[in-house]
């Protein structure tokens, strides 16, 4: 019965907090999306690697546990984070020792204002806000060079070393430009902060200025990260694609959730654009372990992803149908507590299946 129909491999590790409801909820979606579809299959396998795992074995990923993800096509990633763990251990436990070796150098971000919520920006509306953060994914601020001495003493010194190479930040700008090109506006803003630091960011502002000579149909322009948090607010509608380091993205995309109405809402992709391993898809938001098993977490933020993920995968239309429902479903007014509704995950996640349904 399956013939001619592709068969999408996918990797679930839905780890900590609200990380398991919401990607239950995305699986759900994603089940009821092929069913009424029936051009594409998805096969999932779980993976229980989380904070609960690491704090009984003292490891996030099994042995050969990153052998077995390079069967997949695709990862589909809830939160980690736990109380009783430092982040920094969480992090670099289970996200980063996946992104970094499997090379996901991109780290995609759109954020947009849906139909239906409220932006805490006033007179923004929807078609004002609609953004692409592009992030490098692989280096820079976050490259874990450094060290300290004379621990304890008031002479103590901590070093946090930005590494930037040409090649990472040629490859991450032209995907950036590629990025703006398929988008309407063909916009790109290149975000740096080459004023204060005079190394690793003029090299980012050098590369720009070469690459952008490959897309002369794209249009450019460079900004301060400091004068960037600025525009966004301000003329949000200015911007389109939006390309910073590892740092400035990381808190840019921070603020572009916020500026669209909620962090429950936004996905991120980790994207390795050679293809030669899977790529991971994940909602921005953490593990959010003051609303945990409360059956309240906002699930469009992975819905979006699993819509991101479906477009990664070839499934375009699939993608684009997803994320109509999941609109539609939010300008009927069926939202969560951070969206200022009163519905449920399960509830949300019942009126996007149905909205299929009713579609299909
Ligand atoms: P992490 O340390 O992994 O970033 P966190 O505990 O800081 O996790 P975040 O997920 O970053 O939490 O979210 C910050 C706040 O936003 C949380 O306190 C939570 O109440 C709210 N929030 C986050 N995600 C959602 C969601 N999907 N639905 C509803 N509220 C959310
Ligand atoms: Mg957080």
């Amino acid at each position: 019965a399956n013939r001619g129909r592709p068969t999408y491999k996918i990797a679930s590790i839905p780890a900590d907090g609200i990380g398991p409801e919401v990607v239950e909820a995305g699986i759900t979606v994603l089940k009821c999306l092929t069913k009424a579809l029936y051009t594409f299959n998805l096969e999932f396998e779980h993976f229980n690697w989380s904070s609960n795992l690491y704090l009984k074995t003292g490891k996030y990923i099994p042995d050969g546990g990153l052998e077995r993800l390079k069967e997949f096509d695709a990862i589909l990633f809830g939160a980690v984070g736990a109380p009783n763990v430092p982040d920094h251990i969480s992090l670099w436990g289970l996200r980063l020792a996946i992104c970094q070796p499997f090379q996901q150098y991109a780290n995609v971000r759109p954020t947009k204002i849906f139909k239906g919520t409220q932006s805490p920006l006033r007179n923004c509306n929807p078609g004002d806000l609609n953004w692409v953060i592009v992030r490098e994914n692989s280096e820079g601020e976050y490259a874990g060079q450094g060290g300290r001495s004379h621990i304890g003493q008031l002479w103590e010194v901590a070093t946090e070393v930005a590494i930037f190479t040409r090649h990472a930040v040629e490859r991450l700008i032209r995907f950036a430009f590629e990025t703006a090109r398929s988008r309407p506006r063909k916009l790109l803003t290149v975000v740096t902060k080459s004023n204060a630091q005079r190394n690793g960011m003029v090299l980012w502002d050098e590369v720009a200025e070469l690459v952008a000579k490959d897309f002369p149909d794209v249009t450019y322009d460079k900004m301060l990260v400091d004068a960037m948090t600025v525009r966004m607010t301000l003329k949000p509608e200015t911007l389109d694609t939006i390309v910073a380091s590892n740092l400035h993205a990381d808190i840019l995309s921070d603020l572009a959730a916020a500026l669209a109405g909620s962090i429950g809402i936004a996905p991120t992709s980790n994207l390795d654009p050679t293809r030669k391993n899977p790529s991971m898809f994940e909602p921005i938001h953490g593990s959010a372990f003051d609303i945990t098993g409360k059956g309240i977490a906002n699930p469009v933020a992975t819905f979006w992803t699993a819509a991101e993920m479906l477009a990664w995968l070839g499934e375009e239309d699939a993608s684009n149908t997803l994320m109509e429902c999941v609109e539609q479903v939010c300008e009927k007014g069926v939202k969560t507590v951070d969206l200022g509704g009163n519905a449920t995950t399960i509830q949300v996640t019942e009126a996007v299946c149905e909205e299929i349904e009713r579609r299909l």
